[in-house]
């Protein structure tokens, strides 16, 4: 590779943080090698190592309520919005309802609504098989978990496989220029600290450490607790059915991600609201769902029927 043409790569690499669809089309880059791209990987990097900054900015009760809050509410958006609606679409709502729960699921920084959709889709559709990029049975723990994330061959949207949502041009324009909402919460992190500094100094925070900590760190556990569906719930539980893969149901992740442990329940039924079967499997995302319909917010939540609970049973 001669030096141009590896100042080009760099180049469109960083113009890639800010604009995902910059450069070469996303089918050319789909059917590339699984290799990591270390220059559109690096944000990803430095969140990682942002999180050491609180040896320097501290913590305080404030600044560690504000990451806790933060991580349950974005929990909620990344499972009961990118999750079962964009990606499974198990409930209906209004198109301005559509672009709110898009922005708030962006906050979760997994990237735009289409593009966390479409990687979902293609996994229930070729789960555990050679081609499911984030399979642990097929590609070890690591990589599904966290490496497949840094990889070239999967940084583009594949809009053939959401057209049902990339009819919105809205919901483009969020997918493409999905930096800007996290780039939002660090000015809004480092605003809120600012300003309890001044008005409230008895708190003990300051911008730098609101943003380590509202930001930064409720991030990153955010990202690997959701993590854990990709690669823990195709190792760690119980199967109750024969999905023809290795999701298993795990009461603990299911606690840790809102319900989304009950992951061989999903395989097996993928378009329902719930993840839950039975009134004991905890689900809190669709305990909050159902709340948002109590409200009038979202509609026609698709429910499990009872046969689908009587099919391919293991024990049986
Ligand atoms: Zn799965
Ligand atoms: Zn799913």
């Amino acid at each position: 590779m001669t030096l141009k043409s590896l100042t080009s790569q760099v180049l469109l690499g960083v113009r890639r943080w800010i604009d995902s669809s910059a450069g070469a089309e996303a089918a050319e880059l789909f059917h590339g090698p699984q290799r990591i791209d270390l220059v559109r990987s690096l944000p990803f990097l430095v969140l990682h190592l942002s999180c050491l900054a609180v040896i320097w900015v501290g913590w305080s009760w404030a600044a560690v309520s504000v990451a806790l809050a933060l991580y349950l509410i974005r929990m909620f958006c990344i499972t009961g919005f990118y999750h079962r609606y964009f990606s499974h679409r198990s409930f209906r709502t209004s198109r301005i309802g559509q672009f709110a729960l898009a922005l708030l699921g962006a906050t979760c920084v997994q990237r735009g609504p289409l593009w966390w959709a479409a990687h979902h889709r293609l996994h229930h559709q070729r789960s555990d098989e050679e081609d499911d990029v984030h399979s642990p049975v097929q590609h070890g723990f690591l990589w599904s978990h966290i490496g497949w994330i840094t990889s070239k061959a999967n940084f583009p949207t594949r809009l053939d496989v959401v057209p049902d949502l990339a009819r919105y041009p809205e919901l483009h324009f969020l997918d493409r220029f999905d930096t800007l909402i996290p780039v939002g919460m660090i000015a809004a992190m480092g605003f809120l600290g600012g300003w309890l500094r001044v008005h409230f100094p008895g708190l003990g925070t300051s911008g730098p450490q609101m943003i380590c900590w509202g930001f930064c760190i409720s991030t990153l556990v955010l990202f690997h607790a959701s993590c854990t569906i990709n690669s823990l719930s195709h190792k760690m539980g119980k199967r109750r059915y024969a999905t023809g893969d290795e999701s298993r149901n795990s009461f603990l992740l299911a606690l840790l991600t809102f319900g989304e442990g009950w992951h061989n329940n999903h395989h097996h039924y993928p378009g329902a609201v719930a993840q839950a079967h039975y009134w004991w499997e905890v689900d809190l995302t669709l305990y909050l769902l159902k709340t948002l319909s109590w409200m009038g917010l979202i509609w026609d939540l698709h429910p499990v029927p009872k046969r689908v609970r009587a099919h391919q049973l293991l024990s049986a």
